[in-house]
C-alpha cells in the first residue's frame, strides 16, 4: 500500500503536509507533485502530492479521492522555490505549490494547428461580395499563426466563416510551430554601449555563477538588442533562458521580435493560453527543446531543465507583483532562482525602482549597466511643463491648457499623431487647493490624506484624521476641492475644441472584449485617427513612429495618491510616457500639465535626471524610514460587518506588540489599525496594520507567529498579509 504527504490549498500552518493513502485503483495514475483531490475537515480540497512515505503512525488515515492532474511539471527545483515563498511571503505550502504550477492543463490528443493565408489581391476582390470572409481573410494574412477560434475572435466572426475559407482554400492549417520565419536572421550594429553590457555579462555567464545586473538605458536605447545577444549565448551553452515582459507588452510584435531571431525555440507562457495550449508549451519547456520562455509574471516558474538566464523588462512594473496570496514579486524569484541554478539575472528599465538601483549602487549586491544613448542618435523628446494655477487666473477653464491647444493644432494640421494621456489608477478622493496647489496631507507619514463620504480627511497608515477644510490653511483660497476627470471627459473636450479630427479612446470601458487592445492600436496605426486618449495602459512599450506630440492631461492624480511611492510613480510614468514621443524621425514633444510644477519629480522627468530624482527621493525616504530604508508588511482585514473587521484588526495589532516584546524586536513599529487607501468594496469594509522594521526577518518573524496564534480563529473576516507590499 502506498502513502503520500499531500501540501494542501487551505490556510494551515505554514509549512504542514498531511498523509493519504493512495488507493490501488489510483496507485498507477500518481506521481511525485501530482495534483489531487482530497478530504480535509469534512470537505474536499486539492493538493500537491510531494512525496511517499511508509505508513504513517496516525490511525485515522483517509484515502485520495482523485487525480486532477498527474503532470503538474513542478519538479525538486521549484518545490525548493516553493519553501523560500512560504518564508518569505508567509504563505502555506500548498498556496505555493498552486501558485508555481498555475491552472491545470490538459494534453491534447493531436497537435494543434494554426492558418495561414494562401491568397492574391484578385481572390480579396472575388470575395466583395461576402465581406465577413474578406475581413477575416485579410486579418488571417496580417496576423499568420492565429488558430481557427482566434482569428474568428479577432475578426469579431462565427467559426463557420473560417471554415468556409478553409473549404474553398484561401487558408490552410498547419501544424503549430510549422510557421518559421525563413528570412535570414538580422542581427543589427550595436551602439558601443549595447556591445559592452552584453560583453559584461557574458563573461559572468561564462562562470556559471549566479549574477545580478541592472540595465539601466533610456526610453529608445535598445534594451532588447542586449537581451537578445545575451539569450544567444546562453542557447550557446545548452542553457535556457526566461524573458518576463509585463501582461500588457506581450504583443504579436514582441513576439514576432523573439520569433524571429530564436524561432521554435520560443515557447510563449501567458493568461491568455487555453488548457491544452499551456500543456503543450510547459512539454516542450521541460524537454529543453523551447529554450527562450516568453511571458508574464508568472512564467517566472517555466519548468526549465538547466536555467542559464532570468531577464525582466520594465522592472519596475507594479504587474510584476501578485495581487493574490502568495503575493510575491516576480524580481525576488528570479534571484532565488538564480541563486539556485547558478544562473544571471538582468532587470532592464528606463527608470529602476528605487530598491534596485539602491542595490546596484557600488558594494551593492547588482552590477549596473548603462545605456545613456538612443539608437541612431535620435534626441530624447523635450519636455514643456505647464502650470494649471496659471491657466485660471487667465481665465482658461478648459482641461486643456492654451499651451496643449496650441500645440495640439500644429500637430493636427501636420498630419501628426498626438497622444493624450490621463493616469486613472489611486481614483481616491484627494484634497487639492486650485490656486495654490497645496495638497492635504498627513502631519505624521507625509502621505496624502484620502476623503471620506462622512467628510473626514484619513490617513490610511497612521489613522490620523481631520476635518475637511473650508479654505486652503496654505493661501486661505476657497478653491479647495477633490478633483478627478475621466477619459471621456478628455474626448469631449478633444471634439469640442477640434471638431473635425478623428479620436480614439482606449481605457477599461473600450477594451473589455478580448483583442480590443489590439484592434484599437491597431486602427491608430494604420488608421485615420490622429489622436490616442488613453490612461495608464498605455504609457508602456507603445513604438508607434508617427507619434510627435504626447500631452500629460494631469500629472498630479500619481503625484498625490495616498502612497508614500507617490514621487516615484510620477516619475516613472511621465518618463514612461514621454519616451511614446519621437521614435520615428521627426523630434518629439511632450507638455505636461500640473498644479505642482516645482515638484522635483517633475523636474527631473522633465531633464530626464533619473539620477537627481534618485538622490532627492532617497533623502525623503530615509527620513521617513520607508523602504528601502525599512521593511513593510501589510496585514489587511475584509468583512461584511465593520466591527467585526475593527475588532480582528485590533486582536491583531495587540497580538503583533506582544510578539515583538517577546522577541525584543525595539526597531519594529505597528502602525494603524486604519482604514484600508480605499475603505470598502463590494460591500466588504477594509482596514489594515502595517508593520515596520529594519529587518525584512524580524518582522515576518513576528507575522508568522500571530498568523499561526490566529488559526481559524476570524470565521467573518479574512486575512490577508502582504510583505514588501507596493
Ligand atoms: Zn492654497
Ligand atoms: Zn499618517
Amino acid at each position: 500500500m502506498l502513502y503520500a504527504e499531500v501540501a494542501v490549498n487551505v490556510p494551515v500552518r505554514l509549512n504542514q503536509t498531511f498523509h493519504y493513502r493512495v488507493p490501488e485503483a489510483l496507485a498507477q495514475q500518481v506521481q511525485k507533485y501530482s495534483r489531487v483531490e482530497v478530504p480535509f475537515a469534512n470537505r474536499v480540497v486539492q493538493g500537491f502530492i510531494v512525496g511517499f512515505s511508509a505508513p504513517p503512525a496516525t490511525a485515522k488515515i483517509k484515502d485520495i479521492k482523485r487525480v486532477v492532474e498527474k503532470e503538474t511539471f513542478l519538479n525538486d527545483e521549484l518545490l525548493t522555490t516553493a519553501r523560500w515563498l512560504v518564508e518569505r511571503y508567509l504563505c502555506s505550502l500548498g498556496d505555493a505549490l498552486q501558485c508555481i504550477a498555475g491552472p491545470p492543463g490538459v494534453k491534447r490528443k493531436s497537435p494543434e494547428t494554426v492558418l495561414i493565408a494562401q491568397v492574391d489581391q484578385v481572390t480579396l476582390k472575388g470575395l466583395s461580395k461576402a465581406p465577413k470572409q474578406k475581413e477575416a481573410l485579410e486579418l488571417a494574412m496580417l496576423n499568420p499563426g492565429l488558430t481557427k477560434n482566434q482569428l474568428s475572435q479577432l475578426a469579431g466572426v462565427s467559426l463557420s466563416v473560417v471554415n468556409a475559407l478553409l473549404a474553398k482554400g484561401y487558408l490552410k492549417e498547419v501544424p503549430v510551430h510549422g510557421v518559421t520565419n525563413d528570412a535570414p536572421v538580422d542581427w543589427p550594429k550595436l551602439t558601443l554601449e549595447q556591445v559592452s553590457a552584453v560583453q559584461q555579462v557574458k563573461e559572468a555567464l561564462n562562470t556559471k555563477q549566479p549574477s545580478a545586473w541592472l540595465l539601466y538605458g533610456v526610453t529608445g536605447s535598445g534594451k532588447t538588442e542586449v537581451y537578445l545577444r545575451t539569450i544567444k549565448e546562453v542557447l550557446r551553452q545548452q542553457r535556457q533562458a526566461i524573458v518576463l515582459v509585463p501582461e500588457i507588452s506581450l504583443t504579436p510584435q514582441m513576439v514576432e521580435r523573439f520569433r524571429s531571431r530564436f524561432g521554435d525555440k520560443v515557447a510563449l507562457l501567458h493568461s491568455g493560453l487555453s488548457q491544452g495550449e499551456r500543456y503543450a508549451e510547459k512539454e516542450r519547456i521541460k524537454s529543453g527543446e523551447a529554450a527562450v520562455v516568453l511571458g508574464a509574471r508568472s512564467a517566472i516558474f517555466a519548468p526549465t531543465p538547466d536555467l542559464g538566464l532570468i531577464i525582466i523588462d520594465e522592472e519596475h512594473e507594479t504587474s510584476y507583483k501578485q495581487e493574490e496570496t502568495p503575493k510575491y514579486h516576480a524580481r525576488e524569484v528570479a534571484l532565488q532562482r538564480a541563486a539556485q541554478c547558478k544562473a544571471a539575472v538582468i532587470l532592464g528599465s528606463a527608470t529602476p525602482a528605487l530598491e534596485s538601483f539602491c542595490r546596484a549602487r557600488p558594494g551593492g549586491p547588482y552590477k549596473l549597466l548603462t545605456l545613456t544613448k538612443r539608437i541612431e542618435d535620435r534626441a530624447l523628446p523635450s519636455i514643456q511643463i505647464v502650470d494649471l494655477r496659471q491657466e485660471l487666473s487667465l481665465g482658461n477653464r478648459s482641461i486643456f491648457s492654451l499651451t496643449l491647444q496650441r500645440a495640439l493644432a500644429r500637430r493636427l494640421a501636420n498630419q501628426e499623431k498626438c497622444i493624450l494621456f490621463l493616469n486613472r489608477r489611486g481614483l481616491a478622493s484627494i484634497v487639492v487647493c486650485r490656486q495654490c496647489g497645496q495638497v492635504m496631507k498627513c502631519p505624521r507619514c507625509d502621505i496624502s490624506l484620502t476623503l471620506h463620504s462622512d467628510g473626514w480627511l484619513k490617513c490610511h497608515y497612521c489613522s490620523h484624521q481631520t476635518r475637511s477644510p473650508a479654505s486652503c490653511p496654505h493661501c486661505s483660497s476657497r478653491i479647495i476641492r477633490s478633483f478627478g476627470i475621466g477619459t471621456q471627459r478628455v474626448e469631449e473636450e478633444m471634439k469640442r475644441l477640434f471638431p473635425s479630427c478623428q479620436v480614439l479612446r482606449m481605457d477599461a470601458d473600450t477594451t473589455t472584449r478580448k483583442g480590443s487592445h489590439e484592434e484599437l492600436l491597431d486602427a491608430f496605426i494604420h488608421g485615420e485617427a490622429q489622436v490616442l486618449i488613453g490612461t495608464q495602459m498605455i504609457a508602456k512599450g507603445l513604438d508607434i513612429p508617427q507619434v510627435t506630440l504626447v500631452g500629460v492631461i494631469s500629472a498630479d492624480i500619481t503625484l498625490h495618491m495616498p502612497d508614500f511611492r507617490a514621487a516615484e510613480r510620477t516619475f516613472q510614468l511621465l518618463t514612461q510616457v514621454a519616451g511614446r514621443a519621437g521614435r520615428g524621425k521627426t523630434p518629439g514633444e511632450v507638455i505636461i500639465q500640473t498644479y505642482d510644477p516645482a515638484h522635483f519629480s517633475i523636474k527631473a522627468a522633465q531633464k530626464h535626471d533619473y539620477l537627481k530624482f534618485y538622490q532627492q527621493e532617497m533623502i525623503t525616504r530615509q527620513a521617513l524610514q520607508y523602504p528601502p530604508f525599512s521593511h513593510l508588511i501589510r496585514v489587511l482585514f475584509s468583512g461584511i460587518n465593520e466591527a467585526d473587521v475593527m475588532a480582528a484588526a485590533q486582536w491583531w495589532q495587540d497580538q503583533l506588540a506582544a510578539a515583538k516584546q517577546a522577541a525584543g524586536f525595539s526597531q519594529v513599529e505597528i502602525l494603524g489599525p486604519a482604514p484600508a487607501g480605499i475603505p470598502k468594496i463590494k460591500d466588504r469594509y477594509r482596514w489594515q496594520l502595517i508593520i515596520k522594521g529594519t529587518m525584512s526577518k524580524e518582522i515576518r518573524n513576528i507575522a508568522a507567529k500571530v498568523l499561526e496564534q490566529a488559526g481559524l480563529r476570524f470565521k467573518q473576516v479574512a486575512v490577508s498579509i502582504d510583505v514588501d507590499p507596493i
